[in-house]
């Protein structure tokens, strides 16, 4: 198919890059056109805007950091709406507002052309070997369209029907549930070095037994380690959704106290650590504290 890409960072490039291993024809543009050089060496096409990546494209992939960062793409004379046929689709992979999602949707159908919202699960380890599950709701007819392109990219999609907010209110639980999980990691990570068992004992043991999943396996293995620099998701994309998920929260006037307890841990994280550590990193401060 022929594809418009927008947004190289860790995830981007490591999705583009399947699927033009996939042998799509592939158009990428990102703000910073270096991060598209090894792309191009692959078989890409660099686009000089988010309207070149569009154009004359069946299907447009947005990976980008952020709501600010969506609208940027989309908008103006050199945006992605201004590029877009009509019919075609624009797939936002990003994890964005659940009020952002409803917005470039309407924006979208104002224009006649198609939206999905699919954000994804795995960190960039799990981009690069397609492995990705992604999160999707829209149109029925617009899955089918993008699922192709998702079989190169994932191993799961999850259809939540035709509410493509849906999709964003899904992803954020996730996340919220992720950074639980590594707090109450972190916690009894602390509690057991401080009794005098190794980190991974403690983990052997635990994801051997009740605790067997992807989360606790990937962030268990960074928290044994203390592996907390290059993120692989920056702690500020972090605190990003869990702003996201604390705004769907007082929309819907949901009390959610352990969400506040990790959002400020967040803070302290890149307020002591820096904006660059993985949103893991929380698990540093959770060391300090228990004098570590
Ligand atoms: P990243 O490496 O920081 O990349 C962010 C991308 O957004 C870059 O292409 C960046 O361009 C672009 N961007 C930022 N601000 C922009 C603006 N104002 N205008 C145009 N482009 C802008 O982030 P990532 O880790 O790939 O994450 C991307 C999305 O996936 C985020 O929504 C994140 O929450 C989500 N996600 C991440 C992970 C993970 O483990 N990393 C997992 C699941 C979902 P430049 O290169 O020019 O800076």
């Amino acid at each position: 198919m022929r594809i418009g890409f927008i947004g190289l960072g860790q995830m981007g490039a490591a999705i583009a890059g399947n699927l033009v291993g996939a042998r799509h024809e592939v158009a990428v543009w990102n703000r910073s056109p270096e991060k598209a050089r090894s792309l191009i060496e692959a078989g890409a096409t660099l686009a000089e805007s988010p309207k070149a990546a569009a154009t004359d494209r069946e299907v447009v992939f947005t990976m980008l950091a952020d709501d600010t960062a969506l609208d940027c793409v989309l908008a103006g004379e050199r945006g992605l709406l201004a590029g877009l046929a009509p019919a075609a689709l624009h797939v936002s992979m990003s994890t964005i507002a659940v009020a952002t999602a409803v917005r470039v949707e309407e924006a979208h159908r104002a224009l006649g052309q198609r939206f999905l919202c699919a954000p994804v699960f795995g960190r960039p380890a799990a981009a690069v070997a397609a492995k990705l599950f992604i999160v999707a709701a829209g149109d029925s007819a617009d899955l089918q369209t993008a699922t192709p392109l998702f079989g190169a990219v994932s191993q799961r999609v999850f259809y939540l029907g035709a509410k493509t907010s849906a999709a964003s209110l899904v992803k954020l639980c996730g996340n919220f549930m992720i950074l639980s999980a590594i707090e109450a990691l972190g916690e009894a990570m602390a509690l057991a070095e401080k009794g005098g068992i190794a980190r991974g004992q403690l983990l052997e043991v635990l994801t051997g037994s009740l605790f067997d999943s992807p989360a606790y396996h990937t962030y268990g293995a960074i928290l044994a380690e203390g592996r907390f620099k290059p993120a692989g998701f920056a702690a500020p994309l972090g605190l990003k959704d869990m702003r996201l998920a604390s705004q769907s929260a007082e929309a819907l006037r949901v009390p959610m106290p352990l969400l506040s307890v990790l959002r400020d841990h967040l803070l302290q994280a890149i307020a002591q650590q820096g904006e660059d550590v993985d949103w893991s990193a929380i698990a540093h401060s959770i060391n300090k504290n228990a004098g570590l």
